[in-house]
């Protein structure tokens, strides 16, 4: 039988719709993972209901301290927007790395984090930039910092009759340079193998503070702040930079899949947090916050 869809065309509509039908109904955004996994006849839910006309769940908005992103933004709204670009390079490049741009121009924000397949992109560059996810329910509204809502794969913090509304990003101290490093084993489109976003900032040639998140390599994107903090206090010279690149080697549990084995993985977060951070320190590629890339 075909799932009805309702058009919903505000926030509290929608939650209406998902408390009257409860696990009978799935919310419908860009439709990228939801439909294949209709067609596959994997799930069979009685009603879809679809995000699309949400008003509360478009564009951007911009505070001095950072950017809230709506839910049903897509992937390629973020790769391509100037100010994402300039002030998030980091997020926009990994949006920018996502599947191909047929994929990017449907898939949401939002879609991707409640989808929580642990070989994405978007969620790892959003874990350096220390992201808020604001989410509402039954209970109301309530926010979840990105490094609580993956609880494994393909499985998040929300709750029963919860949507994401939208992602707060806060922009990171000034000076700051970000990248994300997308590595891929089978295809020029394929989801990544690894991911390493990494964010630092410098006063002086000094690291004030360092951030790398790793993910696909893992159930979820990790970071590791012990490992994080032998570049405080000290430039990011190559010994520091490989003591922190076989830190997150030996630190992360990696997973075996199709796109490669646990113990290959380890070996790539240790080769691509080098490359990440030497790509920071020396601004190889033009990643500075308020740079654009
Ligand atoms: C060919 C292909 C290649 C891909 N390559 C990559 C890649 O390289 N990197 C990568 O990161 N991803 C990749 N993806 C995955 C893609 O990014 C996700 O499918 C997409 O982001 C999901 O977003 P959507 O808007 O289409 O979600 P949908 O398919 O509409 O929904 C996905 C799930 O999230 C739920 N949902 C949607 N919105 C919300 C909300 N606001 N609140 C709560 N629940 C919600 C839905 O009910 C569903 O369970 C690829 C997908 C395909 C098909």
């Amino acid at each position: 039988m075909r799932p009805e869809v309702l058009h919903p065309s505000t926030l509290s509509d929608a939650l209406a719709a998902l408390a009257a039908y409860g696990e009978e109904a799935r919310p419908l955004a860009g439709g990228t993972a939801l439909v294949l996994l209709l067609h596959h006849r994997l799930i069979a839910p009685r009603v879809l209901i679809c995000l699309e006309e949400v008003r509360e769940l478009r564009g951007f908005q911009f505070a001095e301290e950072g950017i809230r992103i709506g839910a049903m933004v897509r992937l390629q709204e973020l790769a391509r927007f100037p100010q994402i670009r300039e002030r998030l390079p980091a997020l926009a490049l990994a949006c920018r790395e996502v599947g191909n741009i047929r994929i990017r121009n449907q898939a949401t924000l939002g879609g991707n984090l409640a989808e929580a397949d642990y070989a994405s992109d978007p969620p790892i560059a959003l874990m350096a930039l220390e992201a808020i996810l604001e989410v509402h329910g039954p209970n109301g509204p309530r926010e979840i910092p990105i490094s609580e809502f993956f609880r494994g794969p393909y499985t998040t913090a929300l709750e029963p009759g919860e949507l994401i509304t939208a992602v707060r990003t806060p922009f990171p101290p000034p000076g700051s340079r970000m990248t994300y490093l997308k590595f891929r084993t089978r295809s020029a489109e394929d989801r990544p193998c690894l991911g390493v976003a990494a964010l630092v900032a410098f006063e002086d040639g000094i690291c004030r503070e360092l951030r790398i998140a790793v993910g696909a390599a893992c159930e979820t994107p990790q970071r590791r702040p012990e490992v994080e903090r032998l570049a405080i206090g000290r430039p990011l010279t190559e010994v520091v930079i490989r003591a922190i690149a076989q830190g997150y080697a030996d630190q992360i549990e990696t997973l075996n899949d199709l796109r490669g084995s646990a113990a290959y993985r380890k070996r790539m977060i240790e080769v691509h947090v080098r490359r990440a951070l030497e790509e920071v320190r020396d601004g190889h590629r033009s990643f500075s916050a308020g740079a654009g890339c």
